[in-house]
């Protein structure tokens, strides 16, 4: 089940339950969707785990959260391992040493690997209280969940502050937020067709950008925002502010809308990404953010996916651009050898699966057999370290020459369309990269 899903149902209980018990009517904090490493094997689909806000005793909170699991969670199918943590509320403080390390916990679940055994560890330390169902997976993600929530406070807490000024040292991972609005289905149409004037989605897109972004992929004319799994969502929008998310889903015509929620998020930003000096300390499992020269020249192969050479003198690291890039491709097929360029990508199997990609520099000529200047033909090898010589009117030439070659390609970052984008993968229309950027919309 959806765990966006699960989660809004959730929040609508604990309100429910808060409201029975509070009357000051403060409305709860926006909950977290956090989205971890897309390269972990065992996850949900998009690997997103989700925190959320109550008055309520943990205790209670816990048992609420069970029965909704119980109901919604298809527990029975062995892949569907839910897990639920509950932290008190002064996650985020710096000087509390159980959120250094629920942080740490959780930068290791956006970067690397963790285990069962990992997250109970953490839980052991914290004292928190938790529950889990299958095989207690689901734990890993609902404490960096937590851990995603302290790294957002410390950030803000840094912002307002504005003294310490070391933001990735407060919040490091977890500093840049987005939002996504989620419109739900009503129950009985689950598993339908979905629904939408395809028209007015281009339309509310169009309004909405660049703020709201990845709503609709123009050249392809696909709905990215609406799913194709069976899932309970219908639309969900996503972008830098909250009103115009919900701005442009509140434009989208469709089948009724059963209910709303808008999520603070990580998706949309690079979180995933690290820093790789070097190709040699490229392992695989995780994603990067590494320079290098182009090797060799992209090749498209079987099923329309684009490979090609990253080399530094480190050593080489094969990259690809698969099909499902579309466009992203003849980008890539513009590379040449001897390009100096910037990759992002997670690596499997020692190969970079390209999302996007920085020009620094592009090879401007190459080593060609000469013309000859009185016939305008191609010279031929006048034989083993011979130079080369016109077959007509045998003008000699000493080598090769250095002939320009026309590139297709600017300076700056390249990205795949918004059809392909991975949820945690920053846009370029966001802004904020070290050289020009050419956003797909
Ligand atoms: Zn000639």
């Amino acid at each position: 089940m959806c765990t966006t899903y699960v989660a809004h149902t959730i929040a609508q209980r604990l309100q429910d339950r808060e409201r029975d018990g509070r009357s000051d009517g403060t409305p709860a904090p926006q909950p977290l969707l956090v989205r971890l490493n897309p390269a972990v094997e065992h996850k949900t689909r998009g690997n997103a785990a989700v925190a959320l806000h109550t008055t309520l005793d943990p205790a209670e909170a816990v048992s609420i959260v069970g029965r909704v699991v119980n109901r919604l969670a298809e527990a029975d199918d062995p892949n569907t391992n839910p897990g639920v943590v509950a932290a008190p509320d002064d996650a985020g403080w710096s000087g509390i040493d159980d959120n250094d390390a629920v942080l740490a916990f959780a930068r290791a679940a956006l970067w690397d690997h963790l285990t069962i055994a990992d997250a109970e560890r953490v839980l052991g330390v914290t004292g928190y209280q938790s529950e889990s169902w299958g095989n207690g997976r689901g734990r890993i993600g609902a404490l960096a969940a937590v851990g995603a929530w302290i790294g957002r406070r410390r950030a803000l807490e840094a912002d307002a502050s504005a003294t310490t000024g070391d933001r990735e040292g407060t919040g490091g991972g977890f500093t840049d937020w987005t939002y996504e609005c989620i419109s739900y289905r009503q129950r009985e149409r689950w598993g339908t067709p979905r629904e939408v004037a395809e028209e007015s989605v281009y339309r509310a897109a169009e309004e909405g950008y660049p703020t709201v972004w990845d709503t609709v992929d123009r050249d392809e004319r696909e709905l990215v925002c609406v799913p194709h799994t069976p899932c309970p969502i219908l639309h969900g929008v996503r972008g830098d502010d909250p009103d115009a998310c919900e701005t442009v889903a509140g434009a989208i015509e469709s089948e009724p809308v059963a209910t709303r929620e808008t999520f603070v998020t990580n998706q949309g930003t690079d979180a995933h990404l690290h820093d790789a000096e070097h190709l040699d300390s490229v392992a695989d499992g995780r994603a990067y953010r590494v320079a290098g020269t182009i090797g060799s020249r992209p090749e498209t192969k079987r099923g329309g996916h684009v490979f090609t050479t990253l080399e530094d003198d480190s050593g080489a690291i094969e990259c690809v651009a698969f099909e499902p890039t579309k466009r992203f491709r003849d980008r890539v097929r513009a590379l040449g050898p001897g390009d100096r360029i910037t990759v992002c990508g997670e690596v499997s199997d020692g190969t970079l699966k390209l999302e996007k990609f920085a020009v620094r520099s592009l090879r401007r000529t190459e080593r060609a057999t000469p013309t000859c200047p009185d016939c305008d033909r191609r010279m031929e090898s006048a034989g083993r370290e011979q130079g080369y010589r016109c077959r007509d009117c045998g003008t000699q030439a000493p080598e090769k020459v250095e002939r320009e070659i026309e590139r297709d390609l600017e300076s700056g970052w390249y990205e795949v369309p918004p059809c392909a984008r991975r949820h945690v993968a920053k846009p370029l229309v966001r802004g904020g990269f070290d050289a020009p950027t050419h956003p797909e919309r």
